[in-house]
């Protein structure tokens, strides 16, 4: 399959463009390098440079490639807390964005496509781990601009038959031995943890130690990017088969902050001390997620089930790489 991947010079777009490669596919990635890296974009995959802001530069990648037909939609801004500050960067840019993407490929008869979004819309879970039926509460307007995406979806399969697949991921960490993360600013917990172990940064902070969790720090649920990639051509490959489709994509097991940093101790030999300063709002105390459905249903199995595989894939890039790319 031809899949355009928008935001594929990103993280988690980059590393999913490098397994569709991998995996046989052929892609064209669209990224206005606002926070993506030219450097990080396979050499396989055709690259555009332009803005989903400019609706007459996505038709022409569409006229372009008439044989897209699926889209993997990564490109937004991502930051809950600049979201807080900055609400319509998020309410407005993400959605209109993604209208104008929805809009030209629909014009150009795409019928799969699937989003990038978050478990930052379960901000009151009822229930541990959380599963899709899980009542949407979106925790900032970075979540919320993800749950308008997810509505957008919904209309236009209505009227227009476009089949989708919303990704609800939590914490993504882990890197390929060439295509890793690099952030600037840096705000992710594992990248930052390694940066103290590399040296860069005299310690880590810890965002507050006195959550009802059992010893006070945030428990999340990280899943590696190799295993989200997986989860997205999985999920492409199923929706002619199963219709639109709904995943929360985790590994179902919660760490706290002190069990990150001890593991990437561990794995790293460095001290990497920790200090304890204030809470970060908005920061919910757990969040781990059911992937019970997408195990069942498509047969997702994750390659890095367990914290320190995760942070010994991503040591070996921040080492490879201290100044990301930068670097190469
Ligand atoms: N965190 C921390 N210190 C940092 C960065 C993050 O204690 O310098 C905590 C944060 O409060 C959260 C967890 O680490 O509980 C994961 O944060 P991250 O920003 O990586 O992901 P999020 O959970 O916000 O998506």
């Amino acid at each position: 399959m031809k899949i355009l991947v928008t935001g594929g010079a990103g993280y988690i777009g980059s590393v999913t463009t490098a397994e569709l490669i991998r995996t046989g596919h052929a892609v064209v990635v669209l990224d206005n390098l606002y926070q993506g890296h030219r450097d990080a974009v396979h050499p396989g995959a055709a690259f555009v440079e332009a803005d989903l802001a400019d609706p007459a530069a996505v038709a022409r990648v569409f006229a372009a490639h008439p044989d897209i037909e699926g889209i993997m939609h990564f490109a937004s801004y991502t930051l809950v807390g600049e979201s807080m500050a900055l609400p319509l960067k998020y309410l407005r840019d993400n959605l209109v964005n993604a209208a104008n993407l929805l809009e030209a490929a629909v014009g150009a008869g795409v019928r799969r496509f699937i989003l990038s979004s978050t478990a930052n819309l379960f901000d009151d879970p009822a229930r541990m781990p959380i599963d899709e039926h899980e009542r949407i509460v979106p925790g900032s307007p970075y979540g919320e601009s993800k749950f308008f995406i997810e509505r957008l979806l919904h209309w236009f399969e209505r009227i227009h038959g476009l089949r989708h697949a919303c990704l609800r991921y939590f914490n993504a960490a882990g890197d390929l031995p060439d295509v890793g993360e690099d952030h600037d600013p840096e705000t992710h917990l594992i990248p930052l943890v390694l940066q103290v172990a590399l040296g860069q940064r005299p310690h880590i902070a810890v965002f507050g130690d006195d959550y009802p969790t059992p010893d006070g720090t945030c428990v999340r649920d990280y899943i590696h990017v190799v295993d989200l990639a997986q989860a997205h051509i999985l999920a492409m490959q199923a929706l002619d088969r199963l219709g639109s489709r709904k995943y929360n994509l985790g590994n179902g097991q919660g760490f706290s902050v002190l069990e990150v940093i001890e593991t990437a101790r561990r794995v790293t030999g460095q001290p990497i001390p920790h200090v304890v300063g204030p809470r970060r709002a908005g920061d919910p105390a757990v969040l781990i997620a059911s992937s019970d459905a997408i195990r069942a249903e498509l047969g997702w199995v994750p390659r890095y089930p367990d914290l320190a595989s995760i942070v010994e894939s991503a040591w070996a890039w921040h080492r490879a790489h201290p100044h990301g790319y930068a670097d190469r």
